[in-house]
């Protein structure tokens, strides 16, 4: 007589075939879910990521993403970095908003001294001080000086705009950057002997060294580092520049024996109307945007300026340019 046990292998068969038809059903019915729910999600991030990418480049991507990445956490992740791209330039345009209230008030600050003095003169000639022969003279003299130094002012400004907004255009040539020096010494020779400053070369660099820049930018350079050392150098004193060989650049140094500059300035010596003494810097005509505009023009150049100074002993300011080939 035929009977089945739990133990069967008619029993085991069917179990079996139970438990694959389950596990067959479960892989179908999971795999199944899992490209849905995939398909739904990549559906819902996909507006996500072309957003992201319109924010990011400012146009519209393909917006393409690979189905079988892990999309989600891509987009974690360009959301993480997309926020802190955001809060880097949020921090920069809140630091430009800043620069550019400063600049504004420096500006108008720079202005208003001239301005009101020309007003001052010229209503005071107009209020009969015209008939008056002892301050005619005088106040009109008076006013062509304060007409100068806001000419002076506006020209370094609309250097420095020029400068900022990428408007200039260098013309790379070859030149002798001694001889190109010693033109500025001359040019500056009453200043110079008002003051008593000796301009000179330093011991055997009293001859040519060719270099490949825009000769008369770095005439402005020379000019605004040879004046600065004589506005702030001592009576009696002098100026030296000193041209010193680095394989494919020289080095070109203004050392002077002045009044020198506390370290404490020197970071900030080249930022715009940054002056150490500021009614020593007017007395002298500064305009306080002579060094900012020095850096301009040899970053402009793709080199570098630096300087180093001691109160009493004198600075030196030093910029790089190329060698001419
Ligand atoms: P300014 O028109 O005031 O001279 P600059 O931009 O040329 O403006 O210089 C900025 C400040 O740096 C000056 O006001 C002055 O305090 C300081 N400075 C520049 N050059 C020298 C120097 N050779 N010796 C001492 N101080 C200097």
């Amino acid at each position: 007589m035929a009977y089945f046990t739990a133990y069967s292998p008619a029993f085991e068969n069917r179990i079996f075939s139970l438990l694959l038809i389950f596990v067959i059903t479960f892989a179908a019915t999971f795999v199944s879910f899992n490209s849905l729910l995939r398909i739904f999600i990549y559906r819902k991030i996909k507006p996500i990521y072309k957003a992201i990418s319109r924010l990011k480049s400012g146009n519209v991507k393909s917006g393409k993403i690979d189905i079988d990445r892990d999309i989600i956490s891509d987009v974690n992740n360009e959301v993480i970095r997309w926020e802190s791209e955001r809060d880097e330039e949020i921090a920069q345009l809140k630091k430009l908003e800043t620069f550019r209230r400063e600049f504004l008030g420096n500006v108008s600050h720079e202005l208003k001294t001239p301005i009101f003095n020309i007003q001052g003169y010229i209503h005071t000639l107009l209020d009969g001080g015209l008939e008056d022969k002892d301050i005619n003279v005088h106040y009109l003299r008076r006013a062509a000086s304060s007409v100068d130094r806001l000419c002076l002012i506006v020209e370094d400004l609309e250097a420095i705009s020029k400068l900022e907004s990428g408007e200039l255009e260098l013309e790379f040539r070859s030149f002798d950057i001694h001889d190109l020096a010693k033109e500025v010494f001359d040019s500056l020779e009453l200043p110079s002997s008002d003051r008593t400053i000796a301009l000179g070369f330093k011991e055997g660099c009293d001859k040519p060294f060719y270099v490949f820049a825009d000769k008369e930018r770095i005439r402005q350079v020379l000019v605004n580092l040879v004046v600065n050392s004589i506005k702030y150098g001592k009576d009696g004193g002098k100026t030296i520049v000193g041209i010193y060989d680095f394989d494919e650049k020289y080095l070109i140094e203004v050392t002077d024996t002045g009044i020198g500059i506390d370290t404490i300035h020197l970071p900030r010596l080249f930022e715009r109307f940054y002056r150490v003494d500021k009614s020593r810097s007017r007395e002298q005509g500064g305009t306080g945007l002579g060094l900012a505009i020095v850096k301009h023009l040899i970053e402009a150049h793709t080199e570098t300026i630096n300087v180093r100074s001691a109160i009493g002993v004198g600075s030196t300011f030093g910029f790089t340019l190329k060698k001419a080939k």
